[in-house]
């Protein structure tokens, strides 16, 4: 009876059956025992049907607890001696992976809290290790990814951002359009986009299929994307725009607050937007942004490149608005801002590419940003470039074949 009730919660499908279940109160453990009832399986190289059972293997699998108790699947798992492809193989069990010691569903929910919390965090809920975790990531986001197809994709965003020990980099390309992940590579030179291009022709694409691609304006990127992407238009995105401006205005500040300490500590208000000041900041930035320091001029120049970029107007008006922003920038006597202006003026064609109505409202590149530093926080403390981009993809790649988390809400019955 209750060997009926597991292989139901277990979902199996016969000749799969519980045919023992033990409860250790003591070891705080449930034993579920399983067995192919039958002895004959279809060939797992070939598929021949009913070959002979040809030896067991006794395997195990840690499962979802059992109320507080964990849970282990055990199994005497046939391998099979087949007449047609003479090979002896193992059957497939169709509640694990193929190599893993954890069911899918202990899987899945690992998964599940890996997105919400550190991974070690979530082995400590689990009562399992971050190395059995990472391992869970590493090998779905693998699966999942080579499942996803890439035809479709059209405007795509190159990011780069220091690896999670900080001393690498890592070029990131996104899907601007379905806001998502779709490449990682360690680097940050042309070679990425190469990488990218063979990548994504596994992923039923074609590099020839891309029109846009967003960037900052690196020289390797802006190279790489001319020779790789041949018809895709180079687009200079408002955010590496606002970076590289808030960078002047971070040397004018520097230069300016040599000596005076008080000037020093305001730094990252300057940098913010102003709408983000906190109510301390805004107190004491009230008298300085407004005042006839060159920091509160190079930043009230900032401000107006960013109120361009927030008017959404039209390609033209926003052409226009940002020519009579260069005219300013240029007389402003401050070194960084002039540079500014005419590093603008050198990309001007990308510049204004970047307005087209489909580019401009697009604040994902902000938005992954921020889940990319999340992911960062993540993978820190376990080093590796791989551990870092497949937790990049697990929490910003969308990706379709994922296991889904196997805790569901109770339905009333019917
Ligand atoms: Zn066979």
């Amino acid at each position: 009876m209750q060997e009926a009730l597991f292989s139901q919660a277990l979902g199996l499908v016969k000749p799969w059956e519980v045919t023992q279940v033990l409860l250790d109160v003591q070891a705080n453990k449930i034993d579920l025992h399983i067995a192919w009832d039958s002895d004959a399986a279809d060939c797992p190289a070939c598929g021949a049907p009913s070959q002979a059972l040809h030896d067991h293997r006794q395997r195990s699998w840690r499962h979802l607890d059992f109320f507080q108790y964990e849970a282990h699947v055990h199994c005497q798992l046939p391998r099979v001696q087949c007449n047609a492809c003479k090979a002896t193989s193992q059957l497939q069990v169709p509640w694990a992976r193929s190599g893993s010691r954890f069911t899918l569903m202990f899987e899945a929910l690992a998964l599940t809290l890996a997105r919400e919390m550190p991974v070690a965090a979530c082995a400590r809920i689990l009562r399992s290790s971050s190395n059995a975790v990472w391992r869970q990531i590493d090998a779905h986001v693998g699966l999942a990814r080579r499942q996803e197809s890439y035809a479709n994709v059209k405007i795509i965003g190159i990011d780069e951002t220091s690896s999670a020990k900080g001393h690498d980099y890592i070029t990131l390309i996104h899907d601007l359009e379905q806001s998502r992940l779709i490449y990682a590579t360690p680097g940050k030179d042309g070679a990425t986009i190469e990488r990218f291009c063979k990548d994504i022709q596994t992923h039923q694409g074609r590099p020839e299929q891309i029109e846009v691609v967003c960037m900052d304006m690196s020289k390797a990127f802006i190279q790489g994307a001319a020779k790789h992407l041949p018809k895709a238009a180079i687009a200079f995105d408002r955010f590496h725009v606002i970076q590289m401006a808030n960078k002047a205005v971070d040397l004018v500040r520097r230069e300016e607050a040599r000596g005076e300490d008080w000037l020093k500590k305001t730094r990252w208000a300057w940098l913010k937007d102003k709408s983000k000041w906190t109510d301390k900041e805004r107190g004491k930035m009230a008298w300085m942004a407004k005042s006839r320091m060159k920091t509160a001029r190079a930043w009230r120049i900032k401000e107006a490149l960013r109120d361009i970029y927030a008017l959404k107007a039209s390609p033209e008006e926003t052409a226009k608005a940002l020519r009579g922003w260069l005219h300013w920038a240029d007389r402003s006597r401050l070194y960084p801002i002039k540079d500014l202006a005419k590093s603008i003026k050198t990309h001007w064609l990308g510049i204004v590419k970047s307005f087209e109505r489909s580019l401009l409202h697009n604040g994902y590149v902000e938005a992954v940003n921020s889940l990319i530093q999340a992911a960062k926080a993540k993978a820190r403390g376990y080093g590796t470039t791989e551990h870092f981009i497949a937790m990049s993809f697990l929490i910003a790649g969308k990706l379709k074949h994922l296991p889904v988390c196997p805790l569901k809400k109770a339905r009333a019955r019917p």
